[in-house]
């Protein structure tokens, strides 16, 4: 005999109608994943036929040029439309020339990359921390630097002489074919200085997707990846404060107001507060990025039989999207686009 119920609950609306079956549940969603979301990183080094596991990002590799061709054709046969790259240099200084030479490693795999696919996107990361020796993301207040004021702090970042770098470096970077520059220094006044820099060097059309970067513990891996660890001190005189929500409001609005073409919230999955809040005051679009810690702890889990590899990434993918992001770069995005056989 059928057990009764002894509450008779007399509910017009029963939400769980619409989650009964998988097609009422595919009908009813309201994010979904496509190619059109994806932008993948790339890691850009010197030497011939180089291809060298990053063993904390399992499945990414350090690339040398020659074999970007390959990878390019790869990612853009699955339909993802942008790359973001970052480089490797064979020397390092105290103010990353080699971010700002013509013959750098950026630059050099730009043209890589568009003499395979002139159509697929190149966005190219723009800071100094993987070409100073120092690991920091610009010039550093210290008595063996030309540029040393012995009234501002000893360490201090040098905010406007960086701003002179990050110009001279983004005219580099435009002129081998990139299609959007990417500050991620957290420099003060950084969109307003690339934007003025690529207006007055025949670069208008070359778009600008400002970082709104938190200092973050999530980005152990990619420090192994790009070989840009600060080798004294952190960035945390210049990142935003994992604690602040206003200030990333506060630098959403100034980078807007200086031009940013699109806005990248980093790391993403901490921080969905901040993309919700850009996705709802803005008309910008809005960016995140999955970074390598979460996708390191993804695997590392996954590794150990405790989370379903598939599974979690798409989740967390689905989630950035649903708070907000019109595109994200992430390091799952080739494997996402296999596992939905888009
Ligand atoms: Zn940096």
């Amino acid at each position: 005999m059928a057990y009764e119920a002894t509450w008779h609950a007399n509910l017009k609306v029963r939400p769980r109608r619409l989650r009964l079956s998988q097609n009422m549940r595919r009908l009813v969603r309201e994010t979904g994943l496509s190619p059109d979301d994806f932008i993948y990183p790339l890691f850009a080094r010197h030497g011939q036929g180089v291809k060298l596991p990053v063993e904390s990002l399992p499945g990414i590799y350090q690339l040398s040029v020659d074999n970007l061709a390959a990878e390019v054709r790869e990612i853009a046969a699955l339909g993802i439309p942008a790359v973001i790259l970052f480089g490797i240099p064979e020397h390092k200084d105290w103010r990353g020339r080699e971010n700002f030479a013509e013959d750098g490693i950026v630059p050099r795999a730009i043209r890589a990359i568009k003499d395979t696919d002139p159509d697929l996107l190149v966005i190219s990361d723009m800071c100094f921390c993987q070409y100073t020796h120092h690991g920091h993301c610009g010039i550093i207040n210290t008595p063996d630097n030309p540029h040393y004021d012995p009234a501002l702090p000893r360490g201090y970042l040098h905010n406007d002489h960086t701003l002179d770098l990050l110009q001279q470096a983004s005219l580099a970077h435009a002129g081998a074919g990139a299609d959007i520059i990417a500050p991620s220094g957290m420099i003060d006044g950084a969109v307003a200085a690339i934007r003025s820099a690529l207006d007055n060097g025949s670069a208008q059309h070359v778009s600008i997707m400002s970082y709104i970067k938190y200092a973050s513990a999530f980005y152990g891996p990619f420090r192994d990846a790009a070989e840009s660890a600060p080798q004294f001190g952190d960035r945390r005189q210049y990142q935003l404060d994992p604690g602040n929500q206003r200030q990333a409001f506060k630098e959403i609005a100034l980078d807007i107001e200086e031009g940013a073409d699109i806005i990248m919230i980093k790391p993403a999955l901490p921080n969905l507060d901040a993309l919700s809040h850009l996705r709802r005051n803005h008309t910008v679009p809005a960016a995140a990025y999955q970074v390598s810690g979460e996708y390191a702890m993804i695997h590392a889990a996954a590794q150990r039989g405790w989370l379903d590899l598939e599974r979690v990434a798409l989740e967390s993918l689905t989630c950035i999207k649903r708070a907000g992001a019109d595109m994200i770069i992430s390091y799952f995005a080739k494997e996402a686009l296999k596992w939905l056989g888009a």
